[in-house]
């Protein structure tokens, strides 16, 4: 017997709609495997969220930050307690494989935690006044409703790490999840619900960007956008909140620098470069796309990489022994392979690249490797978003910085040496909000700010105690006893 394919609607106001339209949500390692047939809303369900925001806000933002506290801290509870689960059903809707896919559930289920401690500690500062007999006191309110709009290559992950800090400062949200990969969004709406979040405080409208996206953005009753997502959507996202005087902050894309010095240990070097560059299929902002390699140590880095690369394991996220799980969809997967075919044109030398078949049919991709490049050619300029990485000779450090820094985007950025002094100086003049030693420019904690500069970010950091910049505004309150 075929199973039922079950219908999953939003959360508007503490109700659960069921949805009118819909879409499927679809495996990319099985094509005929269809998780689920989530909503795909109009403007009027985000109309409807912002209003019931809008009614919750008074309330909840006066709650005590206990009550926030046990709310944040039971969901991050409940997604702990259900990881493989979970991590199953990022597995099957976005790809990564099964091991990644848990360790991003847990990370979310962490980020949850870690709000809920926030939420106790929101400081104000106490200064003496300027005048006899008046306190001054700089607090912390929170901004109002909030639209956050994610991607799809951390589906849990990025929700929770917009949902937990805007619910932690007193906010209501409304969340538009990636229409690709709407099921983990839709746990984190259940987790809350089931905890006792009041109605209205957290809204979920799942459905396309241009449409309840849009909505969001341009929404009279949204006060301030989190966005993560490509470039050219943010910065359209950026210009329209500045127009409306929106509060706003946009995550994008990266072209992320690895250097790898002739000082460097191959056996750091080339593990960090092959998970940076190929690990998660490549689909991560912070993926090494640029490996920028010393003239003395390149044969043998690149001889060692290739040779490590084209032995990755490419199948079923769900398989044990999958190493790089299937491209997202049909869409990256053509936009991939139009990238190998302009590397050959840019005559690089191109290592794997190509469509492969996997058990079942899926969006499957041997991970590629261009060879002989340089930094003006468009494989180093644009992001590409799979599992390609290109290799930029140079010959010294001071070379490699350079190249490194010549780029639109600052997301993250890596050297490995063995110099204290090669790392010091990379460390202190790399253009990027973050910057990793010996390490792969992908993987980072969670309790820490996580963003970049130039056209990777625009906006208050996100993550850590710096979330509070964009998820609060200060009032600056003068006292006297009269
Ligand atoms: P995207 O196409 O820009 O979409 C991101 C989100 O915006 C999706 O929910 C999308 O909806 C929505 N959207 C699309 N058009 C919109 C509009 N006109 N108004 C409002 N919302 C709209 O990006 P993606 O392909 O999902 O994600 C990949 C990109 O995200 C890469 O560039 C990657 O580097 C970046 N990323 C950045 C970070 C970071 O923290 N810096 C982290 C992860 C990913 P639909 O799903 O319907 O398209």
């Amino acid at each position: 017997m075929k199973d039922t394919i079950l219908s999953f609607g939003n959360l508007i106001g503490g109700q659960w709609i069921p949805a009118e339209d819909a879409r499927a949500n679809v495996n990319p390692s099985d094509t005929n495997d269809i998780i689920g047939h989530y909503a795909s809303a109009d403007a009027s369900a985000v109309d409807a969220a912002v209003a019931a925001a809008r009614d919750a806000f008074e309330a909840w933002s006066q709650t005590s930050p206990q009550v926030r506290h046990d709310l944040l801290d039971a969901v991050g509870t409940s997604i702990l307690a259900r990881k493989e689960e979970i991590g199953r059903l990022l597995a099957r809707e976005e790809g990564k494989t099964l091991p990644e896919a848990i360790g991003e559930t847990t990370r979310a289920g962490q980020v949850f935690k870690f709000f809920a401690g926030e939420a106790l500690r929101i400081a104000g500062d106490a200064q003496a006044s300027t005048r006899p007999d008046i306190d001054v006191e700089v607090i912390r309110e929170p901004v109002g409703v909030v639209g956050l709009i994610t991607p799809w290559n951390f589906p849990i992950a990025i929700p929770a790490w917009k949902i937990a800090p805007a619910l932690a400062y007193g906010n209501c949200a409304v969340l538009k999840p990636a229409d690709l990969t709407p099921g983990c969004a839709h746990v984190i709406a259940e987790a809350l619900h089931e905890a006792g979040c009041p109605s209205g405080v957290f809204n979920l409208v799942m459905g396309r960007g241009s449409v309840v996206g849009e909505a969001i953005v341009t929404h009279d009753g949204i006060d301030a956008v989190s966005f993560t997502g490509s470039a050219a959507t943010g910065a359209r996202i950026a210009e329209t909140c500045g127009r409306l005087r929106k509060k706003v902050q946009t995550e994008m894309g990266g072209k992320n620098p690895m250097v790898v010095l002739d000082d460097a240990d191959l056996d750091i070097a080339v593990p960090a470069c092959l998970n940076g560059a190929y690990f998660s299929t490549g689909q991560r902002c912070t993926a090494s796309s640029r490996l920028i390699v010393q003239s003395g140590i390149h044969d043998a880095f690149v001889e060692r990489l290739s040779r490590e690369m084209q032995a990755l394991k490419v199948g079923d996220a769900l398989d044990a022994g999958t190493q790089i799980g299937p491209v997202v969809d049909e869409r990256q997967l053509a936009s991939n392979l139009d990238y190998v075919a302009i590397a050959r044109s840019e005559a690089a030398e191109v290592i794997g690249g190509d469509r492969i078949d996997g058990p079942a049919p899926g969006f499957f991709q041997a991970p590629a490797l261009f060879l002989g490049t340089d930094n003006g050619m468009r494989i180093n300029r644009e992001e590409i978003f799979g599992p390609c990485a290109s290799v930029i000779r140079v010959t010294n450090a001071e070379e490699a910085l350079a190249v490194a820094n010549d780029t639109e985007f600052g997301l993250s950025a890596g050297i490995c040496t063995s110099s204290l002094k090669h790392a010091r100086t990379f460390r202190r003049r790399v253009e990027a909000g973050m910057v990793m030693v010996n390490l792969p420019t992908a993987g980072v904690d969670y309790h820490v700010p996580f963003g970049g500069r130039k056209g990777s970010s625009y906006g208050a950091r996100e993550q850590g105690r710096y979330a509070v910049e964009f998820y609060t505004t200060v009032k600056t309150s003068y006292i006297s006893a009269g």
